[in-house]
């Protein structure tokens, strides 16, 4: 583009008193030359013909600001991406074109106007819903920053699903051994309130202030008083008849219980769902969890109590649930023993699992050993997403089987291989060189499981048989259950598979649509432990960020109603993408809510009354503008 010409033309325009070029207009040097301009010259107006604003609006705002001009009464013209870069083979009609969008910008310099911007108050306390890795190291991250976090977990321990593994990919180190010391820092951390076996009920409010209440359930066992001891579920009448669903119904349990040994907070609980007394009105002649607690600990008179707790920033880390393979029944899950899921394979193995270990099926060590991958994920008609922590645990449990069962075959059914993080690769190989063997499956063919002698046979379209007597379905993550209330209480929407959306999955992928909620780990979409944590970092910093110095600023470029016009359709309540629009009764018209709306403008562009204009970009503003632009001035 000739640049020169077209600060020349732009000179030649009424309203303009001066023009000038510069290379690096975003420089120290560049911003000092605008500054000086204004306060030379008193101008009242600023336009920029460069980058995009998305990339240096706030950067010239900040220089107009600096010369004491209202950072609103700025127009950039974006002459690089929308011009040079799109026309790069055709200079003389980029130039014309620039010419245009330059005289465009100007008009629009001169009918727009300066703006006020708003701080309000930003409550300093954040709410963590979820306490698996994920919503602890965030909770950990906001508190060791000096704010006050409530960690909100609805089951009766924190520690999620990592709580229920053996040994962790690549590095195999022990799962309890890293999440354990995190859990309990979270506990005792001075600015960590935990509220364990809770339930978030209603969300209300805008970043900086949301009122959130929270149903606590009760334990029937007060936690101040109890000592963790066990004595209660020795004596439970249920003692060893409930099946214990933290090792996947594996075990048993009593009906007073703690879900796991290294649980936080480390209180017994009452099941509801399996204590004789609750169920059933009666127990025995004593309740004999309460007669063997000696702290007087057990309470079945405690009630379910809602708290209200006002918090400034939310992060979601709700996590995941596995899917079930019974719903595929060319799998045979539930219907022969020998097929199991992987997180069953992962309380087996587990030293301090239900079996203390020992890997059993039909009463004898496995042989024949055969894992199945991509079970409920990358299907075509369901789950269309990988799942992407299956793989490498695939690779961690094939070696584990076959280091505990050296004469064993194993053999892993895989689509194709992601280990796409630090170190996975190499772990691969070196399972591979284990004597594991390695068959791609075809997702178009499902694989069938049926019962044979001895055990099972596994048939796979291209691949010969094999008779086996354990089968591992590497089962995917599927979305959380509660998601959808969550997602409506919050306001933050999900997608099409389910899992909460971010704002922007390169710019903004731990921000959501929702001003001051964040996401966390497998709640925005599947992640191993290692990307969990890191989101959890982020999302911990974008919140504290927020939580800043207790004040917000917020920005006046969102939309407005015009009361006289609006004429009742609430068209624009349904579109727009942030939940910023109510519909006031009384008015009967609709109301923008300034806490979230970010200005985006759909709702103007949908309006049938022109009722609702963002500021600095109403019709009149964009007309003058465009006309201009067109040459129809
Ligand atoms: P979760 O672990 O699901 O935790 C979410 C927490 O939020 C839970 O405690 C849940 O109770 C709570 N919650 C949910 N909804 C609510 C609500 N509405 N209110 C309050 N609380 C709520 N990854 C690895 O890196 N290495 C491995 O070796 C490995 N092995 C695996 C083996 C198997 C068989 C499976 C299935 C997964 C494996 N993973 C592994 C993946 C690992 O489980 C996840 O990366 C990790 O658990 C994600 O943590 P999270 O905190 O996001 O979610
Ligand atoms: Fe399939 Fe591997 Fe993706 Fe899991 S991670 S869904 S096993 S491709």
């Amino acid at each position: 583009m000739d640049v020169d010409k077209l600060s020349e033309q732009a000179r030649s325009y009424p309203e303009v008193v001066l023009s000038k070029t510069h290379p690096f207009l975003c420089s120290e040097e560049g911003q000092a030359l605008i500054q000086n301009d204004i306060k030379e010259n008193g101008l009242d107006r600023v336009v920029i013909a460069a980058c995009s604003p998305k990339f240096h609006e706030r950067t010239f705002k900040k220089a107009l600001e600096k010369a004491e001009l209202n950072p609103y009464c700025l127009a950039m013209a974006n002459i690089r991406e929308q011009c040079a870069w799109v026309h790069m083979e055709e200079n003389g009609k980029a130039t014309e074109k620039a010419e245009r969008l330059i005289a465009g910008a100007v008009k629009r310099a001169s009918v727009i106007e300066p703006l006020e911007t708003q701080e309000v108050d930003i409550t300093q306390t954040a709410m963590v819903i979820g306490g698996g890795v994920a919503g602890i190291q965030a909770a950990l991250d906001i508190a060791d920053n000096g704010y006050k976090v409530y960690l909100v977990e609805s089951s009766p321990s924190i520690g999620g699903r990592m709580a229920q593994l053996d040994k962790t990919f690549p590095t195999l180190d022990c799962s309890a051994c890293i999440l354990t010391p995190k859990m309990v820092d979270a506990a005792r951390h001075p600015n960590i309130e935990l509220l364990a076996y809770s339930d978030v009920t209603d969300v209300k409010g805008h970043v900086g202030d949301f009122k959130v209440k929270v149903l606590k359930k009760p334990r029937y066992v007060d936690e101040d008083l109890c000592k963790g001891c066990g004595d209660c579920a020795e004596a439970c009448r249920m003692k060893d008849r409930i099946d214990n669903e933290f090792d996947e119904n594996l075990g048993k349990r009593s009906a007073i219980y703690i879900p796991f040994p290294q649980a936080v907070p480390l209180k017994y609980l009452v099941d509801p769902e399996t204590c004789l007394l609750i169920t059933k009105g009666v127990c025995g002649k004593t309740l004999k969890c309460a007669d063997a607690c000696e702290a007087k600990a057990v309470n079945f008179d405690q009630k379910e109590e809602e708290v209200e707790l006002n918090v400034g920033v939310i992060v979601l880390a709700t996590g995941y649930d596995p899917y079930d393979p019974s719903q595929k029944e060319e799998f045979g899950y539930g219907v022969h023993p020998e097929v199991i899921t992987a997180l069953e394979l992962e309380r087996l193995v587990n030293a301090s699992g239900p079996t203390s270990g020992h890997v059993e099926i039909n009463g004898k060590e496995p042989k024949d050993i055969v894992f199945i991958s991509c079970v409920g994920s990358r299907e075509k008609d369901g789950n269309q997403y990988c799942s992407r922590f299956c793989c490498m645990y695939n690779a961690k449990l094939a070696h584990m089987v076959k280091d505990k069962f050296p004469d064993s075959n194993v053999t892993v059914y895989y689509t194709d291989m992601r280990a796409f993080g630090k170190g996975f690769d190499e772990f691969f190989e070196k399972v591979k060189s284990e004597g594991i063997q390695y068959r791609v499956r075809d997702l178009d063919d499902p694989i069938k499981i049926e019962k044979a002698d001895g055990g099972v046979v596994v048939k796979a379209e291209g691949h010969p048989d094999i008779a086996s007597d354990m089968v591992i379905l590497s089962i995917g993550a599927i979305p959380k259950a509660g998601s959808e209330k969550l997602s409506e209480m919050i306001g933050v929407k999900l997608g099409d598979d389910g899992f909460f959306t971010e704002l922007h999955p390169k710019n903004r992928p731990v921000d959501t649509a929702v001003r001051g909620v964040f996401l966390a780990g497998c709640c925005q979409s599947p992640k191993d432990i290692p990307d969990s944590v890191q989101q959890a970092s982020a999302a911990a910093a974008r919140a504290s960020t927020v939580l800043g110095n207790g004040k917000m600023v917020l920005d006046p470029v969102i939309a407005v109603v015009r009361e006289a016009g609006c004429g009742d359709c609430q068209i624009c309540l349904s579109l727009c993408p942030f939940g910023a629009l109510d519909f006031d009764e009384e008015k009967k018209m609709a109301k923008v809510d300034e806490y979230l709306c970010q200005g985006c403008g759909i709702c103007t562009a949908a309006c049938p009354s022109a009722a609702i204009s963002v500021r600095n970009y109403s019709q009149d503003q964009l007309e003058a503008q465009i006309e201009t632009l067109m040459g129809i001035d």
